[in-house]
């Protein structure tokens, strides 16, 4: 059971393995049997060292910009769905995550107006907008667009989810 982008493996249809989750900071876990408790390396030693380990690691950078603190990821009751989990750990099928693993060749986004990351697809990319508008009318109620990561999944959990159940990401 390894944090699989953290340790270089490639993607699970490249093996045998199955896809899971880390239940504490969600990254993308592959293993071979499905066990009761899946951890990720950085979780696995011990709950309690969870919070030190997190803050210590520097992997995992994208899930950390969502969830700086264990503790707040904990208070949420996630019901993932694929681009929910693809764009809050950054890994899945998201064009950056596709081209480190040489999976494709380019990680260019299919609107043309630069790669596919976690940021474009939330922040720039045109091919989201209705969706993106969406979320923005209910932000702006009581804030500035555009609002951090970290608030997207805390304060408009439901909203950001919404939009990520809403979007359709690489479907040519
Ligand atoms: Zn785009």
């Amino acid at each position: 059971m390894r944090c699989a982008v953290d340790h270089g493996e490639g993607l699970a249809v490249r093996t045998n393995m199955t896809v899971t989750h880390c239940q504490l900071c969600y990254c993308v876990l592959y293993t071979s049997t499905l066990s009761a408790v899946l951890l990720c390396a950085v979780h696995i030693s011990s709950n309690t060292d969870g919070q030190y380990e997190w803050d210590r690691t520097t992997k995992g950078a994208t899930t950390k910009s969502f969830f700086p603190s264990i503790v707040d990821r904990m208070k949420l009751t996630i019901n993932p769905i694929p681009n929910f989990t693809a764009i809050v750990t950054g890994h899945g099928n998201i064009k950056t995550y596709l081209h480190k693993f040489n999976i494709i060749e380019n990680p260019k986004c299919s609107c043309d107006k630069g790669e596919q990351t976690v940021d474009h697809i939330i922040y720039s990319c045109n091919l989201h907008e209705q969706e993106r508008d969406r979320l923005k009318a209910v932000i702006t109620r009581s804030e500035q667009w555009p609002v951090s990561k970290n608030k997207l999944v805390l304060k408009y959990y439901k909203n950001f989810k919404q939009f990520t159940d809403n979007i359709v990401l690489n479907k040519e």
